[in-house]
């Protein structure tokens, strides 16, 4: 089943100050990218579509449906998504295991025993399986982050939202935490996705929302996006990467 995401006319300030201003969008997501300039509104768009801040103006909807702004529907909402940040989030003194099973046990109100079989599962297919008994600590960056993966995974949501996902990772595990994501995608994962990866924006995601200034500056098929950039700021963008 698609997934319509609707964003009608929403802004966004912080003490007067407007970061986003004026931004609408209707499509059936299933891998977007949102590129542009650090300070640009990404990570607060991003926050506002997964329903973690509220915007000044506007609203989202999804399927048609507005989000709702009392705290009881967006936690229904949110329990709908996965969330992945820069820095893992990952509990340090439980195993890999545990912190992909925990919240299916505590947000889900899965069995301990359905919690451990799905949270396996999940660690195996992100050929994470050596993993499962180990700690944080004893995990590479981008082990971690594909924990973190797992665990956005564990309640089947409709959609991922991932903010730079890869950008306090070395560049070698780089790599691996995109393919994880390329490959959930073709296997039907739904994912919004901030990244400075141009190559994987590019391969990988389908559309692409270029945000700068807190105006969506341009947005399209990725390939229309990078062939045949229309504003100056994203052909300067893309020109200083060649
Ligand atoms: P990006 O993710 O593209 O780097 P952000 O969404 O983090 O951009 O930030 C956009 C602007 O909003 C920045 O000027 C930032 O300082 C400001 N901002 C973000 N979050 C807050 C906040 N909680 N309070 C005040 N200002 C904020
Ligand atoms: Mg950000």
């Amino acid at each position: 089943m698609p997934l319509r995401l609707t964003l009608a006319n929403l802004s966004k300030s912080f003490d007067g100050t407007e970061v986003l201003h004026d931004i609408s969008f209707d499509e059936d997501v299933r891998a977007l990218a949102i590129i542009g300039p650090s300070g640009g509104g990404k990570s607060t768009l991003l926050r506002i579509i997964g329903g973690l801040e509220a915007p000044t103006c506007g609203t989202v909807s999804v399927d048609g449906r507005p989000i709702g702004t009392d705290e009881k529907s967006l936690r229904a909402y949110r329990a709908t998504l996965g969330f992945v940040f820069q820095d893992s989030g990952l509990f340090h003194h439980m195993s890999a295991l545990e912190n992909v099973a925990l919240p299916l046990r505590v947000v889900h109100e899965a069995t301990p025993a359905a919690a451990e079989e799905r949270a396996r599962e999940l660690l195996e297919r992100l050929g994470l399986a050596e993993a499962a008994a180990k700690r944080p600590a004893q995990l590479s960056g981008g082990q971690k982050q594909r924990v973190a993966i797992a665990r956005a995974l564990a309640a089947r949501p409709r959609l991922l939202l991932l903010d730079e996902p890869t950008s306090a990772l070395d560049p070698e595990f780089t790599t691996e935490v995109l393919d994880v994501v390329r490959d959930l995608a073709e296997e039907g994962t739904r994912f919004i996705i901030v990244t400075h990866e141009m190559g994987f924006a590019r391969r990988a995601c389908d559309h692409v929302a270029f945000l700068s200034g807190g105006r969506l500056a341009e947005y399209g098929p990725s390939e229309r996006i990078f062939e045949h950039p229309e504003t100056p700021e994203l052909q300067r963008l893309l020109s200083r990467l060649l």
